[in-house]
């Protein structure tokens, strides 16, 4: 067997870049050459956050076999790509011209070629490509697999008038695919929450293009355990659980993912705070807040008076916010910290973390619940409220936010649940529980031979 050289897609968003990244190291412990490759625009961010931060001033620096490369989106580089149905439509018009030439001007170098292409399911056209080329290819979906079994199922939602042609919604009612699985809300699938009415059949039409490629697909491959989903993959024999990919991999040796500069100083705040006393709270990388209901949030840690750890990114509040009340960053200095972005999974990882207030993106999800932290969720579109459903009514190991008659968390809410939820022991003992699950997933359950049998597939069709 030559060299193995593989080609790793994501979907330019901080969510995806990340566990494909964490994919990528486990194919270069393995013995793969890796090609990463981002769009220009996302290759650049990376590059200024890690640069700003002195952690790796070179995309290819190190010993590693992980080399960063990146292609045009196809959107002119000041273009704002939070517009996802522009970012979609121009992804789909050139980057496979733009993909098929990369892989080409690997292929021409002397003793390389790219032996195999992983591509994020939203990426599916890369497989088009992969397949064009004869090259071995397999599909990477970065969050639940309760939530991919949606876009594996559009037809049958089309026929079933659930939605039109063109991903309209027609009909409203919770949907359940086998009796098991958890229940959907239509009115939360991915297309129809940004934009408009013409945004939201873009973004569908990009999405039911990508779906197509998955087309004979051998390997569809999923940041997930079965533990936690055991009866969609029951289900689904089709999609295989391989994470949680992070578990294990030393984040000394990573390449740069992140969209915004780590502040670190936290980590040594955390080492002076108690056992078991830090609430974290973050929103992701999507979230935005309205003004109102960033006021009840800062109320609110004003008023519970513990330790806290909040990652407000710079981007946090929407254009009309006024940001924090007057003072309050002085009055809150003596037990809470503010950074615009911090290292994640170290902070969840640590000792004094008690709760994570989250927006209960798939990513975090994962890191919490892998590191036995009970969760407040505060979903704010598309699968973070399946996510939600999850970790409150299956697993158990959080609570939702109760809104009120003006659609927001009051300072109120906010306050006693986290209270409640500090005090409740059982909700702890579950979720350490589903963490030594999360473990032994990767370590020597289901997770690991599906990720080692990946692994060896795609070794064998090069
Ligand atoms: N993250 C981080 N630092 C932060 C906040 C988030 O490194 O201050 C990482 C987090 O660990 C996760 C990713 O960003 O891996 C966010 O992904 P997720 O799926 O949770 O949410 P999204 O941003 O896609 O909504």
């Amino acid at each position: 067997m030559g060299v193995q050289h593989a080609l790793m897609l994501p979907y330019p968003a901080q969510g995806h870049i990340i566990p494909m990244m964490e994919l990528s190291r486990r194919m270069e412990e393995h013995g793969f050459i890796v090609t990463f490759v981002n769009t220009d625009f996302t290759q650049k961010r990376v590059l200024d956050a890690s640069m700003k931060a002195h952690t790796e001033s070179h995309p290819n620096k190190g010993t590693g076999c992980i080399r960063l490369v990146s292609i045009p989106d196809g959107l002119e580089p000041d273009a704002d790509r939070n517009k996802l149905g522009a970012l979609c439509e121009a992804m789909l018009s050139s980057m496979p011209n733009a993909l098929e030439t990369l892989i080409k001007d690997i292929n021409g170098l002397e003793g390389d070629s790219v032996t195999c292409i992983v591509a994020d399911v939203s990426m599916g056209w890369a497989l088009d490509v992969a397949k064009k080329l004869g090259i071995p290819r397999a599909a990477f979906w970065p969050a639940a697999a309760g939530c991919l079994t949606v876009f594996l199922k559009l037809q049958e939602l089309i026929q079933k008038g659930v939605i039109t042609k063109e991903g309209e919604l027609l009909d409203t009612h919770m949907i359940q695919f086998s009796p098991k699985m958890p229940l959907m809300n239509p009115r939360h699938f991915a297309w129809l929450c940004v934009g408009d009415t013409a945004e939201n059949k873009v973004i569908y039409r990009s999405a039911d293009v990508c779906i197509k490629g998955l087309e004979g697909v051998e390997w569809l491959i999923c940041n997930s355990f079965y533990e936690i989903e055991s009866t969609t993959y029951d289900t689904f024999p089709n999609i295989r659980p391989i994470g949680p990919l992070f578990i294990g991999n030393q984040p000394t040796q990573a390449k740069p993912t992140s969209f915004w500069t780590e502040d670190n100083t936290c980590l040594e705040w955390l080492d002076q705070q108690p056992s078991n006393s830090v609430i974290y709270i973050s929103f992701g990388s999507f979230t935005i807040f309205d003004e109102h209901q960033f006021l009840e949030l800062t109320l609110a840690l004003e008023n519970l008076g513990r330790p806290f750890l909040w990652v407000a990114r710079p981007d946090l509040v929407d254009k009309s916010g006024a940001g924090y009340p007057e003072g309050f960053l002085g009055r809150v200095a003596a037990y809470g910290k503010v950074v615009g972005w911090c290292p994640q999974k170290k902070v969840l990882a640590h000792p004094s973390i008690a709760c994570f207030v989250t927006h209960c993106g798939w990513n975090s999800t994962l890191e919490g619940l892998s590191n036995g932290v009970p969760f407040i969720c505060w979903p704010y579109f598309a699968d973070q409220f399946l996510n939600q459903t999850y970790i409150v009514d299956i697993w158990k190991v959080g609570v939702g936010l109760k809104a009120n008659e003006d659609g927001v968390f009051s300072k109120e809410e906010i306050k006693s649940k986290v209270e409640d939820l500090m005090g409740d022991e059982g909700m702890r003992e579950r979720v350490l529980k589903l963490k030594e699950e999360a473990i032994s997933s990767v370590t020597e359950g289901s997770s690991m031979e599906n990720l080692h049998g990946f692994m060896e597939a795609m070794k064998r069709k090069s």
